[in-house]
Formats: structure tokens, C-alpha cells, sequence
């Protein structure tokens, strides 16, 4: 995959996303003329799934601003694979802005997607040690149940039930472009691609559009899934105006972070699948290890400069995330010090963030009685929103008998 690391001045890392980065989203095809099933003129999938990183930026940003002045008219969702432990790219890439967004007084669901586990491998008896993994590194980030809904998708039914009328409404030809889902087809080394694979992002945009989500926190790689959300809850809305002919959806938004795309080790996206990542939970020793293994390049000068030496700004950005810094100025204090010193301060910069992260999940570790129950009230919670929707949706539909 080419990946274009983007950068901030790290100390408005979260708060102010940066206004303009070079388009990385790769390509989706889009342009082809491919309206809703079922006939109508409307374009398809938006400009954002063609690669428009900037226009995404350029919206976060604006967000940002109404955050500021009223972050509780925003009610958020998102939410992560169970495929592993969280790392540094979740952290800076959506974790922190999760919590932040929390504290600011935004409603926050927090969706663990075991269903969407199974899009690139089987259910094998390590998913429930990794959902309730997933759980403790939510907690221990800050993400707190008092205040925020945590639940997994797979126990709430009337969230599944939605997937059945919003597959309605893409066609084949839309769920075939996506260009994320092309890169996770590419690294899934399965020689057979599962329909899950190709109809998940229908399905997530059942877990944003239950509970009406209008705003979600992610990665880059998510554009062209929240494009997917929209184009649902638009097409929704107009085959299906519910009965005060009032839309039944919201169509949200994408929120950025500065971080939208954190390289892994080996140059491309940090991914949980990929071995490249580096957790949150490990050890200050394996994060060294991990570390000193990280590609770098030929040119002894450090510099940040994402777009030509990717691995080695990659770096220098997560030293500056880490230390709330401008990468240009860390990457000028380490200059001649080379990949060795460049490798030693992203490592103490890492360690130091991690390591309140690290004992509180230790902490919470040691009685896995709690985060079961946290997933317990928060389905509970999840369900009850979910319910009221597929009624709304049934009134819109006309089919509730
Ligand atoms: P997997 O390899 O299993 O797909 P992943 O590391 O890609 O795992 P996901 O659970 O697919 O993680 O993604 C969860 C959220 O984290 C999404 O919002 C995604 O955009 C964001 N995210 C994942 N990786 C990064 C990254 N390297 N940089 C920034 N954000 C990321
Ligand atoms: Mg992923």
C-alpha cells in the first residue's frame, strides 16, 4: 500500500487538524456512473472515496469549531475490530479524540465489531479474550462506561436487522470499489474473499446510523466507509421518508485527527493484522525492540519530510505526538544524531505517554468480571436505541403489521 504520512504541528495535534495534506485515499473508481438500485438520478459514492483527504480535513476542521462552541449536539459513534491489541495508530489516529470528545460532554458509543472480525479470518476461540482485550484498553485509555456506551455489535439484533434493508439500496458495482476494502483484501493472504468482506461496510453503516450518530472519530482508511453511511442514510431518506416526511437519518460526519494515517514499523499503515504495530499494553522492552526493527532510510540527517522519506517522518511524528511537539522541530533537535538517536527518542517519547496507559490496564486486567460487565449494560443500553430505530424505520417502510 502507499501510504502518505501526514503530519501536524503536533502540539495542535487533535484539537486542530491540519488544514490541507497531500490526497492518500488511493483510487475507487469513482466517476462511474452507477446510481442507487432501483433506478433514480443521484450520483454515487462522493469525492471522498476518490482519494479527497484534503475536503476531509478541510470538514474536520470546521467541526472542530462546532465542538468548541457545543460539543453535546454531537452524538458519536465508532468503534474497532477485535483483532488484536490497540496500538500507537488507534491512539492518535481516534482513541484520543474519542475521550476527548467524551469529556467535552459528546454521547459516546463505543462499538467493539466482533462480526467484522470475520471478514478476513475465522471465529476461533481467541475472539473473546480479544473483545474483552479491546475492552480494557478502552477503559484504560479513558473511555468511561458511566459516561459512554461500550457494546459489541453481534449482541444487538435490531442493529444486525438494519443490514437488510440497507443492503438494499448500493449495488454491487459500489461495494466493488472500495478502495479499503481492496487494500484488506490484498493483505488478508485468504485465496477466497468472504461476502462479509464486501458487504461490511453496509454493515457499519448499520452500527453508525442505529443509534443516529452524526459525527465518527477515525482513520484515514475510513473515508470511503463513512461515504458508504452517507450515501445509505441519503438514499434512506429519500426512498423512504418517515411519516412526517421527516428524515429518518442523519448523514454524518467524519472527524480527523492530525494523525489520520500513523505508519507501522515497516513503512505502511500501522495495522493490528499486520505485524507492524506497536501496542499500547507492551512492555517498555518490546516497544524498544519494536522501535530499534523500524525501517528508516539511507540519509544520515534526520528530517520531516512525509512525503519523501515516509519512515523516517513516520518516526519523527510519533515522537512529536508523543512529546506534543512540532515534528519539524524534533526532527531539527535529532539532525545529525541519525536513525540511532531518532530511535532512542521516539522510544523514551513512547514509553513516558504509555506508561499511565500500561498500569491502569494492568490494573484492570486482574478481574475480567468488570469489562464482561461493561459489555453487558452497554448492549443492553445499545439495544433499547436499536429497538426504537427499526421501529422508525419499520413506520418509513411500512412494514410494521
Ligand atoms: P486490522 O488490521 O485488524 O484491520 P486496524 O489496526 O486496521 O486492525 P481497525 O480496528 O480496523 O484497526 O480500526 C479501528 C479504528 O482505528 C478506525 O477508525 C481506523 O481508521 C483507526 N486506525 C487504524 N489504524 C490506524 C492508523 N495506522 N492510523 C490512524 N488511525 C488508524
Ligand atoms: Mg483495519
Amino acid at each position: 500500500m502507499t501510504s502518505t504520512l501526514t503530519g501536524p504541528s503536533a502540539a495542535a495535534a487533535e484539537a486542530h487538524p491540519p488544514a490541507a495534506c497531500p490526497a492518500g485515499a488511493g483510487p475507487a473508481g469513482a466517476g462511474t456512473a452507477d446510481g442507487p438500485p432501483g433506478g433514480g438520478a443521484e450520483p454515487a459514492l462522493s469525492a471522498t472515496v476518490g482519494g479527497s483527504l484534503a475536503a476531509a480535513l478541510r470538514r474536520s476542521a470546521e467541526i472542530e469549531g462546532q465542538i468548541g462552541r457545543n460539543p453535546r449536539q454531537f452524538r458519536i459513534l465508532t468503534g474497532d475490530r477485535p483483532t488484536g491489541d490497540l496500538h500507537l495508530g488507534h491512539y492518535f489516529g481516534t482513541l484520543r479524540n474519542r475521550v476527548r470528545l467524551q469529556d467535552a460532554g459528546a454521547e459516546l458509543f463505543v462499538l467493539v465489531a466482533d462480526y467484522q472480525a470475520l471478514t478476513d479470518r475465522d471465529a476461533d476461540g481467541a475472539l473473546g479474550d480479544r473483545v474483552l482485550g479491546l475492552v480494557l484498553d478502552y477503559l484504560a485509555a479513558g473511555i468511561d462506561p458511566a459516561r459512554s456506551v461500550i457494546f459489541a455489535h453481534s449482541a444487538v439484533p435490531e442493529l444486525n436487522q438494519l443490514l437488510l434493508p440497507f443492503l438494499s439500496l448500493v449495488t454491487t458495482a459500489e461495494l466493488g470499489r472500495n478502495p479499503t476494502v481492496k487494500d484488506e483484501i490484498a493483505h488478508s493472504g485468504r485465496a477466497s474473499v468472504s461476502g462479509l468482506m464486501f458487504t461490511y461496510p453496509v454493515h457499519q453503516a448499520a452500527d453508525i446510523l442505529f443509534c443516529k450518530g452524526n459525527l465518527v472519530p477515525v482513520g484515514q482508511d475510513q473515508l470511503p466507509h463513512l461515504e458508504v453511511t452517507r450515501l445509505v442514510a441519503r438514499r434512506f431518506n429519500d426512498r423512504y421518508p418517515g411519516p412526517g416526511g421527516g428524515a429518518v437519518f442523519p448523514e454524518p460526519d467524519a472527524l480527523l485527527s492530525g494523525a489520520p494515517l500513523l505508519l507501522g514499523t515497516d513503512g505502511g499503515k500501522m495495522s493490528k493484522s499486520r505485524g507492524n504495530a506497536i501496542a499500547l499494553r507492551a512492555t517498555a522492552d518490546e516497544t524498544a525492540r519494536l522501535i530499534r526493527g523500524a525501517s528508516t532510510d539511507a540519509i544520515r540527517r534526520v528530517s520531516y519530510d512525509p512525503a519523501a522519506r515516509p519512515e523516517v517522518s513516520s518516526l519523527v511524528l510519533l515522537a512529536a505526538l508523543c512529546l506534543d511537539r512540532d515534528p519539524v522541530a524534533v526532527a531539527a533537535e535529532i539532525g545529525d544524531g541519525g536513525a540511532a538517536l531518532l530511535k532512542r527518542t521516539v522510544t523514551e517519547a513512547v514509553n513516558e505517554r504509555l506508561a499511565p496507559f500500561r498500569a491502569r490496564r494492568a490494573e484492570l486486567a486482574a478481574d475480567l468480571g468488570y469489562p464482561r460487565q461493561v459489555l453487558r449494560d452497554g448492549g443492553g443500553r445499545a439495544r433499547e436505541l436499536a429497538a426504537a430505530t427499526l421501529d422508525e424505520v419499520r413506520d418509513a417502510m411500512g412494514t410494521r403489521y
